[in-house]
């Protein structure tokens, strides 16, 4: 995998958001990347929406693992989530 340069003055591009989003959910990114993923973020509908599957998917599996809410509408939501991303792929 090519890691882009990280210049604080270039916008981050898709790939290094794609990247970087486990970290920014999990808040352990620095604030110079936060900065930059934000920005992005707000100049980029497409992320801005997979920030937002990669959060929905993150409290549903932290949700799973926990161990007593697999109903019904949990499941589906996961299926069609990952349908989804396999429609995108
Ligand atoms: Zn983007």
């Amino acid at each position: 995998m090519t890691m882009l340069p990280c210049d604080p003055a270039d916008p981050l591009c898709c790939t290094e958001c794609a990247q970087a989003v486990t970290d920014y959910l999990e808040g352990v990114i620095d604030d110079a990347g936060r900065a930059r993923f934000d920005a992005h973020l707000a100049a980029c509908e497409p992320c801005r929406n997979f920030v937002a599957q990669m959060r929905t998917t993150r409290d549903v599996t932290r949700c799973l693992c926990e161990g007593d809410c697999v109903d019904d509408t949990t499941r589906e939501a996961l299926v069609h989530l990952f349908r989804s991303w396999k429609e995108s792929a």
